[in-house]
């Protein structure tokens, strides 16, 4: 606790830091807090684990009074992380209570201008917060700090504007902090319009580097399930999370996942903001032990116990990366970072792998047979039918006569199997029988289009993605990358 009286943080914050465990400052906090509690405007370079909330947050909690309007606002990318955000200040200032408003879309509005009337703090996303100055139901004019949180991620979810429009609706003097994992020349920028003589600070996140495993499988694209499933089977993991690209991806593996009996929880933007609080209470309860997601639904958060990150797919932007192994192999315990690389990911992995002080470890493939595809995302085509009423023009409820069509699909799967068969005989008839170590790329795709043309056999189904000559693909895949940052 003397560290932490050194750096300056006032008694009652003190006290609620000896409840929760604390016992010495994190290297963030010790470069961070005093300066935070002295008014001066910093940069801290710092990513999610490193205890950044306390670094920004002691200072702004004691530097602000109950009842003189909203002194402090911290903006955040993502609701979640707004809400983890609140719930720490408010328990760091149990003793000296404080009222702290969390302020985020896909919710009420109603509720929360009753709040912003008599909040001390706001941490909130920045479309909300503007949503709220627009109507004049917030007061900024008593801002003293300001904090923008994870600053590399609202610019890259394209929150530059938005931010732009809120720093300028908070007084002239004030202080302001900025925190983000990467420090870019837009970063840099918007600290040179909208900061005063930043002093710049990082540190390394809790990760412990020797505790951390990074591993990558190169696998064939119609494989690639079929290998998380089974490293989600044989590894010994506490809490898990899969890391997909895009929402529909998250709905693929998730779904697949519970019709094969693995239990796992999908999270992504596509949810209310409800059931996307009910889910990860679920997963922080420890209830189910896997959660499927996207980036920005995951984004910050911290959940205590994660052993193993799967990357389904390959960030599309490398600095993802430092950000999902982020969640393991913190607070002293192992970790283990699992890429399933397929040809549509080499692009990104290449990119991954030149990142400085990156080590990841080629396994080899081990033999997986290929599982089958149990449920697939509605195409065009059936949401069409769906909406318009139409009836099911023989493609049936979303996954259900499809899913019955596998069963039923004998000679699909003859086809595969046939083929698999004669190249793979011995190896326990298993679907396709083929193994993943001897396969490569330019094969997958000659096999696949045989395959596909059999009547829509398992072949593309877990590669569906790359199939990038059918236009329609193209606009879905376009509109994928679009809501990617769920
Ligand atoms: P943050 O980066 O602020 O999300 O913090 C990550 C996790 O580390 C949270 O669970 C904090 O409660 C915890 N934490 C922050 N600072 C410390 C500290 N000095 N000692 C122990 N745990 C800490």
């Amino acid at each position: 606790m003397q560290a932490f009286k050194e750096l300056g943080i006032s008694d009652p914050i003190l006290k609620s830091l000896e409840e929760h465990g604390f016992e010495k400052p994190s290297e963030i906090q010790e470069k961070t807090i005093k300066l935070v509690i002295e008014g001066k405007d910093v940069i801290a370079g710092a990513s999610t684990g490193s205890g950044k909330t306390l670094a920004f947050g002691s200072g702004i909690l004691q530097n602000t009074k109950k009842d003189y309007g909203v002194q402090a606002l911290v903006l955040t990318p993502t609701r979640e992380l707004a809400d983890q955000i609140a719930d720490a200040l408010d328990n760091f200032s149990k003793h000296d209570p404080l009222s702290i408003s969390a302020i985020y879309g896909g919710v009420s509005i109603i509720p929360q201008i009753k709040q912003l009337e008599y909040a001390d703090i706001i941490v909130g996303t920045p479309g909300r917060i503007l949503d709220h100055i627009e109507r004049g139901t917030i007061d900024l004019s008593n801002i003293k700090t300001l904090v923008l949180d994870e600053a590399d991620r609202m610019l890259d979810m394209g929150f530059i504007d938005d931010v732009k429009t809120i720093i300028n609706n908070c007084p002239k003097k004030r202080q302001t902090l900025l925190f983000s994992a990467t420090i870019s020349q837009d970063i840099v920028l918007l600290a040179q319009d909208y900061m005063n003589n930043p002093i710049e600070v990082s540190a390394e996140s809790h990760v412990d580097p020797s505790k951390l495993k990074q591993i990558y499988y190169d696998v064939d694209d119609n494989l690639k399930y079929s290998l998380l499933k089974h490293l989600l089977e044989i590894e010994k993991a506490k809490l898990v999370m899969v890391f997909c690209n895009t929402r529909s991806n998250v709905d693929f593996v998730s779904n697949n996942l519970k019709f094969m009996g693995i239990e796992s929880l999908p999270i992504h933007g596509g949810f209310s903001q409800e059931k996307r609080s009910r889910i990860l209470e679920q997963f922080h309860s420890k209830e189910v032990h896997v959660l499927v997601c996207t980036d920005v639904a995951a984004r910050g958060l911290d959940i205590k116990g994660v052993s193993h990150i799967y990357n389904y797919d390959t960030p599309n932007d490398a600095n993802e990366y430092i950000h999902r192994i982020g969640r393991t192999a913190r607070a002293g315990k192992e970790g283990k970072v699992i890429n399933v690389v397929s040809s549509r990911d080499y692009d990104n992995f290449r990119n991954v792998l030149d990142i400085e002080g990156v080590k990841i470890e080629h396994v080899e493939t081990p033999y997986v047979p290929r599982v089958r595809i149990r449920w697939m995302p509605e195409t065009k085509g059936q949401r069409y039918a769906r909406r318009h009423n139409i009836g099911d023009r023989g493609s049936g409820s979303r996954g259900g006569d499809r899913r019955g069509g596998y069963s039923r699909g004998g000679s699909s799967r003859g086809g595969y199997g046939g083929r698999g068969s004669s190249r793979d005989s011995g190896r326990g008839g298993s679907y396709g029988g083929r193994d993943s170590r001897g396969s490569s790329y330019g094969r997958t795709g000659d096999r696949r289009s045989s395959g596909g043309s059999r009547g829509g056999s398992y072949g593309n189904r877990d590669n569906r993605r790359s199939d990038n000559k059918n236009p329609v693909g193209r606009n879905k895949a376009r509109r994928e990358r679009k809501s990617r940052y769920d």
